[in-house]
């Protein structure tokens, strides 16, 4: 099986990797001349656990290679994929199809006998049968669509792609199906649910998942509000309706409000569609108004916890990218909150594990940090924006030492009230009590929340 893969970004690096390693010939295929020249020296432009690993075995392996060059990519394959990027539209929130569609035109001459145009792009009900009409109108002539919508989260998208939830291919062309169920063999073999259907349903179930789940985030992250106000713990009332199967328990952390290069993107999208098509989606509409609200609200939460007013303060900001283990900053709570503080007069420095080279341009002003120690330094306050691994067991009492002032703003619930209040923090979660330092406390049991890690 031959498979030229057109984007080599995180889905098309990703999945094309993953395909060479179920043993198909991998062509990726990128209009970024530095990315690919990166991808031939075997050095990742984008972090992703794993994936270094799999690419230089593959290319070593031979079955995976990277070029500029599409039409060496396109000769002889049995499945052009395309995985280019479809941004929000400026102004509208409609995706942006010009990169699709760019593609399409691209590959379309290129075509030699019967190939299959696997769309995996997340695009908008309607546009696989729009790429089929730019393909024929290009002189493209045996070839068939399918829609292949893409599930993997970056940050664990290899086994994500490995080992998926399901795969959803749309198409109505037989001969196009059983490519597809070659490509998948290996996950048959493992009995991952496949769901063949049509275009149109393959394209907007994409759009569905993801504006469910980012439907979730933002009721337990309203949850969480509610439960500042009545004294509640939003970590409890979180297990206590995760442990219904009805429900389940994932994606009920609550945070500053979700980014990253999908949920904001596809829900705008999802209801552009909606709305086109005389079948509004408010709820999500809603969702989408309550989350801008709530990350331009997160400074305020900062600045509230330093008495009001964070004027000539330093501000050691633990985490930038919109969620741990990857260097996306793409829509990142951290852009809203850190240009807030500096607008109120505080002073920024910041550490995140692998964000900081993509964060640098997007921030200006931020005092940049080798690691978390260089950042609490002086601070007047600590805030916790992205939950890496190394934030959660940071030595509370060196870094209580380090600052001037023992604030903690945990926006990720990564710490419990009673140990960081133990550590003498005056702290500050999302929907949960705070946490009074052990100088201040009454002589009484402080109550513990138990340990509850967000994901
Ligand atoms: P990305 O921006 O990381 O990568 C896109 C790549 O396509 C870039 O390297 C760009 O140079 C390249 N490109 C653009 N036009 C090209 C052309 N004509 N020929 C060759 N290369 C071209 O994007 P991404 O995050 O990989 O997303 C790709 C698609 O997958 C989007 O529709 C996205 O919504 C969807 N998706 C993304 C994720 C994710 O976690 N990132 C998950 C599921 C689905």
């Amino acid at each position: 099986m031959r498979i030229a893969m057109v984007g080599a970004g995180y889905v098309g690096l990703v999945s094309g990797a993953c395909f060479s390693e179920f043993g198909a010939d991998v062509v990726c295929v990128d209009t970024d001349a530095a990315r690919i020249a990166r991808l031939q020296a075997a050095d990742m432009p984008i972090f992703e656990p794993g994936l270094p690993e799999l690419v230089r075995n593959n290319m070593a392996a031979g079955r995976l290679s990277f070029t500029t060059d599409l039409a060496a990519a396109v000769n002889g394959a049995d499945a052009v994929f395309i995985a280019v990027g479809t941004p929000s539209r400026r102004g509208d929130g409609h995706a942006d199809l010009s990169y699709v569609e760019a593609a399409a035109s691209q590959i379309a001459p290129l075509l030699k006998g019967f190939t299959v145009i696997v769309n995996k792009s997340t695009v908008p009900v309607g546009t696989g049968r729009r790429v089929a009409e730019i393909i024929t109108a290009a002189g493209g002539r045996d070839f068939a669509m399918v829609s292949n919508p893409e599930f993997l989260r970056e940050g664990s998208a290899i086994g994500d792609f490995m080992r998926p939830d399901r795969i959803i291919i749309g198409s109505d062309d037989d001969r196009a199906r059983a490519v597809m169920r070659e490509i998948y063999r290996p996950l048959f073999l493992r009995e991952t649910p496949i769901l063949f259907t049509d275009l149109e349903t393959a394209e907007l179930a994409k759009y569905a998942a993801n504006a469910f789940l980012a439907l979730k985030i933002t009721f337990i992250n309203e949850i969480a509000d509610l439960c500042e106000k009545v004294g509640a713990d939003v970590q409890d009332v979180a297990r206590g309706i995760g442990l219904d199967g009805r429900i389940g328990a994932k994606f009920l952390h609550p945070g500053p409000g979700f980014g990253g290069s999908c949920f904001p993107k596809d829900s705008r999208a999802v209801v552009r569609t909606a709305s086109d098509a005389g079948a509004p989606l408010r709820l999500v509409e809603t969702l989408l108004q309550v989350n801008e609200q709530r990350k331009q609200a997160m400074a305020g939460r900062i600045i509230a916890a330093l008495g009001g007013t964070v004027r000539d303060r330093r501000i050691a900001i633990l985490g930038l990218t919109f969620k741990p283990n990857t260097d996306d900053m793409r829509e990142a709570p951290s852009l809203h909150i850190i240009p807030a503080l500096q607008a109120a007069g505080a002073h920024v420095c910041a550490y995140d594990p692998e964000g900081m080279d993509e964060a640098r341009p997007l921030l200006p002003g931020v005092q940049w940090c080798t690691d978390s120690w260089q950042a609490l330094t002086g601070a007047d306050a600590l805030v916790i924006v992205t939950e890496w691994n190394e934030f959660r067991g940071l030595d509370l009492a060196r870094a209580r030492r380090l600052m001037r002032q023992p604030v903690l703003i945990d926006l990720r619930n990564i710490y419990s009230p009673a140990d960081a209040a133990q550590q003498g923090f005056r702290y500050t979660s999302l929907g949960r009590p705070p946490g009074i330092p052990a100088a201040e406390a009454p002589p009484t049991d402080t109550p513990t929340t138990g340990d509850h890690p967000s994901s």
